[in-house]
């Protein structure tokens, strides 16, 4: 797939969440959060394994109380994925998460208490070289900052941002990066468009509680594409109110839409009519399950008749043309002299799409 746009990153300094780099032009990570008990370690395990198995570079784990951060430490030794402990309220957990291996945090310093409490989490995540991210939330702006502006506004946002950047300044700690999330997509682009002008730390973009599957997966597309196009963001984080294998399936078909980052199939299918040959949407959603362990990128059509499957064909490494009872296939834009019964089709293509990975 080649790129349709030349993208210029925003310049930003470079941090490591365990090995993932994140900045300085390093690849545009993909993020997401567990959601089982975190008390539940077996259940978080399995879904953090999960996760890594469609891709995922780093995955968050909240820690609302002391009982989670004690399975957060088996969570830690049972996995190798790098995992953020996502803090909210007491300062404590953030420093026991950071003993038990956490390789960032996730905090929002508005809401950790006085500037006591954020100096000691510094001085831990200095001595451990962990980084942090602040992440200022539309939903928990400070109250005097709501006070002055009224309502979230972009400025509102930014200013929060820049305050707790201010504070780890003050304290000599540059291993953090920013994100300033809301769920209105105008107003975390125009907040994120802000405070890319006054900052160099790498940011984490994302449109927060989007919403379900679809409504969250079409209003973080518009924001986090739209972002991504201005060369804004180093990492990101899709959030639906779904199974988290989603976020991290839409965060790379986001990537690879924009030609970014690829990873896995691109399937080029046509939405069907009367003229199919074969029942092209239940082959494409078979197959999309079925090869969701691939991770090499390729370009596969399935296209249900000669109207456009011979020209997409051509285009793609593997392609599938509709023909009456038997299909064509085309490799390398190669038409293939042996064709493939419609009936077929779906384990044909399985075998036809692992042997090219090989
Ligand atoms: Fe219909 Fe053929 Fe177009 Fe598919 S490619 S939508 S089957 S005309």
């Amino acid at each position: 797939m080649k790129p349709c746009k030349i993208i210029t990153r925003r310049k930003s300094n470079r941090i490591y969440v365990g090995k993932v780099p994140i900045g300085d032009n390093a690849p545009i990570s993909v993020q997401s959060m567990t959601n089982t008990k975190t008390e539940n370690f077996l259940e978080t395990i399995k879904q953090i394994l999960d996760l890594k198995k469609v891709g995922v570079d780093i995955v968050r784990v909240s820690i609302p109380n002391l009982e989670s951060v004690e399975s957060f430490k088996k969570i830690r030794k049972e996995t190798n994925i790098p995992l953020i402990a996502d803090i909210h309220f007491d300062y404590r957990l953030a420093l026991k998460a950071m003993e038990y291996g956490a390789d960032c945090l996730r905090i929002n310093p508005g809401n950790i208490g006085n500037q006591k409490r954020i100096s000691e989490i510094i001085n831990v995540a200095k001595d451990k070289n962990i980084p942090i991210r602040i992440g200022v939330n539309s939903g928990s702006l400070e109250k005097d900052i709501l006070n002055k502006y009224r309502t979230p506004t972009p400025d509102a946002l930014v200013e929060s941002a820049i305050r707790h950047i201010e504070y780890f300044d003050s304290l000599n700690f540059d291993k953090f990066k920013v994100s300033v999330k809301a769920s209105n997509v105008f107003l975390a682009i125009e907040s994120y468009e802000k405070l890319a002008q006054k900052i160099t730390q790498p940011l984490h973009i994302g449109i927060t509680e989007a919403g379900g599957l679809r409504s969250g997966t079409v209003k973080s597309s518009i924001g986090i594409s739209y972002l991504l196009l201005k060369g804004i963001g180093d990492t990101i984080r899709i959030s639906l109110a779904a199974n988290p294998i989603e976020e991290v399936k839409v965060a790379y078909d986001i990537l690879k839409t924009l030609s970014i980052r690829s990873r896995g199939i691109n399937f080029i299918a046509c939405p069907t009519c009367s003229r199919q040959e074969f029942d092209v949407i239940n082959t494409v959603n078979q197959l999309e399950k079925k090869l969701e362990d691939i991770s090499t990128p390729i370009d596969v059509s399935i296209i249900g008749c000669i109207v456009n499957g011979i020209g997409e064909a051509k285009l793609a490494t593997l392609g599938l043309t509709g023909g009456y009872k038997k299909s064509t296939l085309y490799k390398n834009g190669i038409r293939q002299k042996n064709k493939i019964k419609n009936d077929e089709i779906i384990e044909q293509m399985e075998i036809q799409i692992r042997k090219l990975i090989k």
